[in-house]
């Protein structure tokens, strides 16, 4: 064997006995002992575009469900409100319905309900797209809505990928994602899991862009009938409840996220603690109600059980997350990515 032969066989053996490390933690600085876990959906729709109920009903429904955070996400296109925005709660009696009926709704105060009212709309005349902690009314062509969300200091989330299989591949998704950092994820799970392609779509994202490009991933119950109520939600963990808080959470991952099929007489799983153990390279995930945990990395199961030895695996590659299942058999809980890279 010649020398550089050997030197070039023993340089990727180095290599592959790289240990990997985690340069993205979701939740980093997440003192479990100290954060309330907040039921979170950011995908709902009033009369005031399609939806059945009105944005008081809407508010009150999900008040008495225990969710402390809401978004009304009305389609830009079908609403008359000014901006064509369901929003602040404190005005929904000034406003009219998609038909431009007046005096229906009754005001709503977010504070004395003990929750937070998040600015929302479901752009809706291109791929759907969320756009939050913002006024944009929205536009024809995605890039202009994006551009604009941008230049309001906004967020915007991808709303149920999996419907546009056919129409936007792999690659229109990146380009988008690389182009505009103002969209902080995407939906992996909508009204149910009526897209599945929705969580093939973030692994095969996660696969190419992580640990570069983070995606958090969201579940949305897409509301607009009383049967698409409370299956879909997301937990923010925060240490007090502030628009603030919040938003922060939401650009850096301090949140997990569920389907639960059953709604309230389902059992999902709850993360109760999530422990990063970097000396001995494990992650460990402490949760009631869970049946079991699979690892996942480029879209495949690496591993099961509730703690993963990541130092010396060559099959994690650029992310890792974990799917738990809820003991009633059917509900999902889902982390976020961690970030890989080898050292
Ligand atoms: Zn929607």
């Amino acid at each position: 064997m010649s020398g550089l032969r050997l030197f070039t066989l023993l340089l990727l053996f180095a290599l592959y006995c790289l240990a990997q490390e985690i340069v993205v933690n979701p939740y980093e600085g997440i003192d479990w002992n100290n954060v309330s876990q907040h039921k979170a959906n950011l995908h709902t729709h009033t009369t005031a575009s399609d939806g059945k109920f009105h944005p008081n009903q809407i508010v009150d429904i999900y008040h008495k469900l225990g969710y402390t955070i809401l978004s009304i996400t009305d389609h830009d296109i079908m609403n008359k409100n000014t901006n064509r925005i369901t929003f602040p709660w404190e005005k929904f009696s000034e406003m009219v319905t998609s038909k431009g009926e007046k005096g229906l709704y009754e005001n709503r105060e977010p504070e004395s309900l003990g929750m937070l009212a998040i600015i929302g709309n479901e752009i809706s005349d291109h791929h759907h797209i969320g756009g939050y902690f913002n006024d944009f009314p929205g536009s024809q062509e995605i890039e202009t809505s994006l551009n604009a969300i941008t230049e309001k200091k906004g967020l915007a989330i991808i709303f149920h990928p999996g419907r546009y299989k056919h129409q936007y591949k792999v690659d229109w998704y990146i380009d988008l994602l690389k182009k505009y950092p103002v969209i902080v994820g995407m939906e992996v799970y909508n009204q149910g899991n009526r897209y599945p392609d929705d969580c093939t779509l973030w692994d095969s994202t996660l696969s190419i862009m992580m640990p570069e490009r983070i995606i958090w991933g969201f579940s949305g119950d897409d509301a607009h009938t009383k049967n698409h109520i409370g299956k879909n939600w997301n937990v923010f963990l925060l240490e007090k409840l502030t628009l603030q808080n919040f938003r922060k959470a939401m650009e850096k991952g301090n949140f997990y996220f569920v389907y639960c099929p059953d709604g309230e007489n389902g059992k999902p799983a709850r993360i109760k603690r999530l422990d990063i153990d970097k000396v001995n390279g494990v992650i460990r995930i402490e949760a009631i109600d869970c049946e079991r945990i699979e690892w996942i990395s480029q879209g495949k199961i690496v591993a099961t059980g509730n703690e993963f030895k990541y130092k010396n695996r060559n099959d994690v590659k650029g992310y890792l997350r974990a799917t738990l299942y809820g003991i009633d058999g059917k509900s999902i809980t889902q982390i976020q990515p961690f970030g890989f890279s080898k050292n």
